[in-house]
C-alpha cells in the first residue's frame, strides 16, 4: 500500500489553527501530515499582535461597532476602511454582519464566544507544555486606554458583564493610574481598563514555527504543496494537490481566508471575508512597553514582542486580491508617536495580514455536510491565536469520535444555510 494512504489526519494549512490541530492530534498518537503551499506561518498567523485575548467575549458584530462604522469610514486612514474597488463585493457580507447585530443574535454569539474562550484558556498551557513551547507564553496583561470618558464608560459596561463571568478587570480613572501600569503614554488618555487575563506569545511567527518543529519531533510530516480539491471516498478522503493526490482517514481544512476555495470543492460555500490588518514592527527598545496597549477609540494596539514593538491593527475590508495599502500602517505609526511620546519610529518593517472573518464573527468548527471525515476549522477573525488550542482540542476530539468539551452548534458549518 502507498505510505500516503496510512495518513490518519491530513491538515490543509500550516497557520496557527492548522499547526495546533496537527500537534494536538499527533500528541494523541495519530499519524499526521500537514500541507501548506508556502510552508508554516505564511499567512495571518505570522504577523499578528500576539495576544491571547481571552476576555474579549463580546462579538465584534454588535450594535456599538455598527453605530461607529459610518464615522470610521469617513476617516480615510481610520480604523475601518473599504477600498472602493471592493465595495460592491463586500456589501452582502456587511448586510449579514448588520443582521448579526440584533440583540438576540449578539447574546447568542456572546455565549458561544465565552464558552470557546474559557476552553481556550483551559487548554492553552497544557497544549503549550506538550508542544515544548510554554517558555514563549507571557502573562503581562493588556491595558485599553481612552481619551473620552464616554467611550470608557461604554467599554466598562460591556466588560462588567464579562467580569460577572469571572474575567478580571481593573478600572483606571486617571493618567497616574494608567502610568502605574504603563508609564510614558500621553496624558490625553484619562481612563484605562487593565486586564490581567490577557496573555501573549513572545512572537506569533516563532510560535507557529515551534509548533512545526514539535510536529516533526512527534513523527508528523509537513509537505509544501497546494491543495486543489477535497474528494470524500468510501472510508477515506482524497486531496488533489500540486504534489499529486494524497489520501487520509480524515482531512481538516484550516486554510484561513482561502478555506472557501476548498470547501466549494465539496459543495459548501461560506461568507468568508478578509478583514485586512496592518502593522509596523519597530526594533526592540523602540519603547519601554510593559504590556499590550490598545488604543480602543483608534482601533490599534502596541504589542511588546521578542523581536520588537509591533504597532497596528485596523480593518480594511479589501478582499484577497488588491495590493496592500501601507499608508494604513503609517497612519497608525504616526498616531502612536503622538500617543507614546519618545517612541523611536524608525527602522520598522511593515506587514499586512488577512483575518479570515465570517459575518457573525464566530469561527466555523465542525464536520462537512458531505462527509464526516472532512472537518472545517477556519474563520477565527481577530481571535485565531487566542482560540487555537481550543480549536485543536475540538478537532482532535472530532477525529477520534469523542464528544467535544464545547457545544459546537454556534460554530456549525451549516449555520449559513
Ligand atoms: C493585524 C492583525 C492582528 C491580529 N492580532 C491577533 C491577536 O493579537 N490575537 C489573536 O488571537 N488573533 C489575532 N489576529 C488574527 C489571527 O492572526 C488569525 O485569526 C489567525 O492567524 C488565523 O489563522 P489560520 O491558521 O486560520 O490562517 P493563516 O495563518 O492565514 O493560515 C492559513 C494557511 O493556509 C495556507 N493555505 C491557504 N490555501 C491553501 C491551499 N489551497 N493549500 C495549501 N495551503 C493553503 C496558507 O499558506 C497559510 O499558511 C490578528 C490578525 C491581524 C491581521
Amino acid at each position: 500500500m502507498d505510505a500516503r494512504q496510512e495518513i490518519e489526519l491530513l491538515v490543509i494549512g500550516a497557520g496557527v489553527i492548522g499547526m495546533s490541530a496537527a500537534v494536538e492530534a499527533a500528541a494523541r498518537g495519530l499519524s499526521v501530515t500537514v500541507i501548506d503551499r508556502e510552508g508554516p506561518a505564511a499567512g495571518a498567523s505570522a504577523g499578528n499582535a500576539g495576544g491571547f485575548a481571552f476576555p474579549e467575549i463580546d462579538p465584534l458584530a454588535s450594535p456599538g461597532k455598527l453605530l461607529a462604522a459610518p464615522r470610521w469610514l469617513f476617516d480615510p486612514l481610520g480604523p475601518l476602511s473599504i477600498p472602493p474597488r471592493h465595495a460592491v463585493h463586500v456589501l452582502p457580507w456587511m448586510l449579514r454582519f448588520a443582521r448579526e447585530c440584533l440583540p438576540a443574535r449578539v447574546r447568542a454569539a456572546r455565549r458561544a464566544q465565552g464558552a470557546l474562550m474559557l476552553h481556550a484558556r483551559r487548554t492553552l498551557e497544557p497544549f503549550m507544555q506538550r508542544a515544548g513551547s510554554l517558555h514563549m507564553l507571557r502573562k503581562r496583561g493588556q491595558i485599553r486606554v481612552y481619551e473620552s470618558v464616554r467611550a470608557f464608560e461604554a467599554a466598562r459596561q460591556s466588560y462588567e458583564s464579562a467580569e460577572s463571568e469571572g474575567w478580571r478587570f481593573q478600572w483606571l480613572t486617571s493618567p497616574d493610574e494608567i502610568a502605574g501600569i504603563q508609564p510614558g503614554l500621553s496624558p490625553r488618555f484619562q481612563r484605562g481598563i487593565f486586564t490581567q487575563d490577557w496573555w501573549a506569545i513572545s512572537d506569533p511567527r516563532d510560535y507557529v514555527l515551534a509548533l512545526a518543529e514539535a510536529l516533526r519531533a512527534a513523527g508528523g510530516r509537513i509537505v509544501r504543496a497546494e491543495a486543489r480539491a477535497v474528494l470524500p471516498e468510501d472510508g477515506s478522503v482524497a486531496v488533489q494537490t500540486t504534489d499529486g493526490d494524497m489520501r487520509a482517514s480524515h482531512v481538516v481544512i484550516a486554510a484561513g481566508i482561502y478555506s472557501n476555495r476548498l470547501t466549494r470543492s465539496i459543495g459548501q460555500d461560506f461568507p468568508l471575508e478578509a478583514e485586512r490588518g496592518y502593522n509596523t514592527t519597530l526594533p526592540p527598545g523602540a519603547f519601554d512597553l510593559r504590556c499590550h496597549v490598545t488604543f480602543d477609540e483608534h482601533g490599534f494596539v502596541a504589542a511588546p514582542l521578542s523581536g520588537g514593538i509591533r504597532i497596528g491593527g485596523a480593518v480594511e475590508l479589501g478582499g484577497t486580491e488588491l495590493p496592500p495599502n501601507f499608508a494604513r500602517a503609517r497612519a497608525m505609526l504616526r498616531k502612536a508617536q503622538d500617543f507614546m511620546p519618545g517612541l523611536r519610529a524608525e527602522g520598522g518593517t511593515e506587514w499586512m495580514g488577512m483575518r479570515p472573518s465570517l459575518p457573525d464573527t464566530l469561527p466555523v468548527i465542525g464536520r462537512a455536510r458531505r462527509s464526516p471525515r472532512v472537518l472545517f476549522a477556519f474563520g477565527h477573525g481577530h481571535l485565531g491565536l487566542t482560540q487555537s488550542s481550543a480549536t485543536a482540542d475540538i478537532v482532535a476530539d472530532l477525529v477520534q469520535g469523542r464528544a467535544p468539551a464545547v457545544d459546537l452548534a454556534p460554530f456549525s458549518p451549516d449555520r449559513f444555510g
